[in-house]
């Protein structure tokens, strides 16, 4: 890990205060639980010593009760109490810690959710959707099995090294030195193990989320897919992922598997010393008998559980890996910020002033812009592919930020306004209309979700989509499954428009909203244009003419600059490309 960056849990425990209370809590009432249960051994050492030295036994010493018979019953309370501490902490502390890993689990996936949705649309559209799933999803489920029980056992396990360490410590020296030599060999093993685990279970959390990935893309391609018949060809994508992920994970555990037998060895070594030296020195009289009996239990109780520690590695690695992804995750910041103003009562009025605009480190896509929106009017931008259109769009959103000039709302720059003050003023329709898991009611009041149900009916008349919604088995409450499977590109056309409708907005964004659907759709989406844009700023994308041929104003865009600009009638009479690509799109070949 580089120097200065602090352990991935550290930036845990500093970044969430909310949990450190339970946190301290857990810890607590496991340290009780793990004295209670070692205290089970110290009892059967004191009972034996009871039977062995009588009344000069450790047990009368320290009570003063010198019958045997009474001795005994003493130590039967204290074990029945000893017992009913265990199973009482063992509760609590299982319940604290389980909540505790829900609630994380939770709060991180909402924290992990909520920040990703405040990611730019630059970030989005460089990252493949699956694998902020698998990171919202896998990795945080990861975290939560480790807060589940690993922490706790981690805890347990070096709890008993120090509290039979202790016990060890005050009985005899020798056999503490015995009982112990295996830990170093331990320890040492296991910073090895992990250290040839940490970069295995990165790779491993780097191949879910490939997978993901690779299967979320295919999913939403599925008509590509199989049109292509490369059905074969993506399961070979997907198998080979899949192995990469099998053999990435192979490679852990061959790793992690080879820990245990390793530590047997280590404790057959400790077990036997005591065993062994522990027998003679009580033969001899140096050891009390009780004590041996004691110590013999003692080391198993020291270095079973020890075997465990790969185990419970192998869960913090797992987890470590994912916290690291998390918080990367966590650590992406939105480049567009909102700014703090909003106007009062909107005009819809629109201006690009010396805009130039480009993606990432590329090239400038939109040269000095410059393009006037009076409110109210419609305004209509076309020209050959790449042309700059969409990303004039997208900066009329804030998806993207000019590199230089201004994007003016009401005169405002829109780069000082709220989401809610620029973004709450536009209705958009989108090329692909995407429509929500939910009923058609619902897709139509996506904007307004307080909208009544007559307020829903209206949008879908202007939008010309009641018709065809209420032919509809359900009408209005027909569920519409995500992406809209169950309906025409023009059917869903007109939802979105609907949509946009119902938000009432000062302006509306239409970005190539007619091209993929059929002449009649396209008759339908005009018809409503008209009466919908009335009041209104429009500005609208389209590669159809027929389309913007009502604008007030058409603005010719090539190569990131305005060619041409003027009414449809102005345009289509004087030569230039508007004349040629409307002599094309009519059929008047002759005219080109
Ligand atoms: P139009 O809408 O006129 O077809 P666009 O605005 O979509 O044109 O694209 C203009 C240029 O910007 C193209 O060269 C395109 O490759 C590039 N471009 C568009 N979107 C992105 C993006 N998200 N990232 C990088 N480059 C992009």
């Amino acid at each position: 890990m580089a120097a200065g960056i602090p352990h991935p849990f550290q930036q845990l425990w500093l970044r969430y205060r909310e949990y450190r209370t339970r946190v301290i809590l857990g810890f607590t009432l496991s340290t009780i639980r793990k004295i209670m249960d070692v205290m089970p051994e110290l009892l059967i050492g004191a009972a034996i010593d009871v039977v062995v030295r009588g009344s000069d036994s450790f047990v009368a010493s320290l009570l003063g009760v010198t019958d045997r018979r009474e001795q005994i019953v003493w130590l039967a309370v204290i074990n029945a109490v000893v017992w009913i501490l265990e199973s009482t902490s063992d509760y609590l502390a299982s319940l604290t810690w389980r909540n505790l890993a829900q609630q994380v689990e939770h709060d991180l996936r909402l924290e992990a959710y909520e920040h990703v949705q405040g990611l730019d649309m630059a970030w989005h559209e460089s990252h493949p959707t699956g694998a902020t799933l698998a990171v919202i999803n896998d990795d945080v489920n990861q975290l939560e099995r480790f807060l589940d029980s690993g922490v706790d056992r981690l805890w347990q396990l070096a709890l008993n090294v120090v509290l039979v360490g202790a016990v060890f410590a005050a009985s005899s020296l020798t056999l503490t030195v015995m009982a112990f030599l295996p830990i170093p060999v331990i320890i040492v093993g296991s910073m090895w193990f992990q250290r040839r685990l940490q970069p295995r279970y990165a790779a491993v959390r780097a191949s879910v989320a490939r997978i993901s990935g690779l299967v979320a893309s295919n999913l939403g391609g599925m008509a590509t897919i199989k049109s292509f018949t490369a059905e074969a060809r993506e399961l070979d994508r997907v198998r080979a992922a899949s192995e990469t992920y099998r053999l990435a994970n192979a490679e852990a555990i061959r790793a992690s598997s080879a820990f245990v037998p390793l530590i047997r060895m280590a404790i057959l070594v400790g077990f036997t010393m005591t065993l062994l030296l522990g027998g003679w020195m009580a033969l001899d009289g140096r050891l009390e008998i009780g004590l041996y009996s004691v110590l013999v239990f003692m080391t198993q109780r020291l270095l079973w559980p020890l075997t465990q520690v790969g185990e419970v590695l192998d869960l913090y690695q797992r987890a470590m890996a994912s916290v690291r992804r998390i918080l990367a995750l966590l650590d992406e910041v939105p480049v567009t910020l909102p700014g703090t103003e909003t106007v009062p009562s909107i005009t819809g009025a629109l201006e690009l002033r010396g805009v130039r605009a480009g993606y990432g480190e590329g090239p400038d896509v939109l040269h000095d812009l410059s393009i006037c929106i009076p409110a109210g009017e419609a305004h209509a931008f076309v020209g050959p592919t790449g042309a700059g259109k969409s990303t004039l769009l997208r900066l009329l959103l804030r998806f993207t930020d000019p590199r230089d000039g201004q994007v003016l709302l009401d005169g405002v720059d829109v780069r000082e306004l709220t989401w809610e003050g620029l973004r709450g003023q536009i209705g958009y329709v989108a090329q692909d209309a995407f429509l929500f898991e939910g009923s058609v009611a619902d897709n139509i009041a996506y904007g307004r979700p307080d909208a009544t149900r007559e307020a829903i009916e209206l949008a879908a008349r202007q939008a010309e989509a009641s018709s065809f919604v209420e032919a509809m088995p359900l009408g209005y409450d027909t569920h519409v499954g995500e992406r809209g499977v169950t309906l025409s590109g023009g059917q869903r056309q007109r939802l979105a428009l609907a949509r946009a409708i119902l938000r009432d907005p000062a302006i509306l964004i239409l970005d190539e909203a007619t091209s993929a659907v059929d002449n009649e759709t396209e008759a339908a989406i005009q018809r409503s244009l008209a009466e919908v844009s009335q009041g209104r700023t429009t500005v609208m994308v389209a590669h159809r003419l027929s389309t913007v041929r009502n604008a007030d104003r058409i603005w010719v865009i090539d190569a990131g600059r305005v060619a041409d600009a003027g009414t449809h009638d102005e345009l289509v009479r004087r030569p230039g490309p508007y004349a040629d690509l409307w002599a094309v799109q009519t059929g008047d070949l002759a005219a080109s």
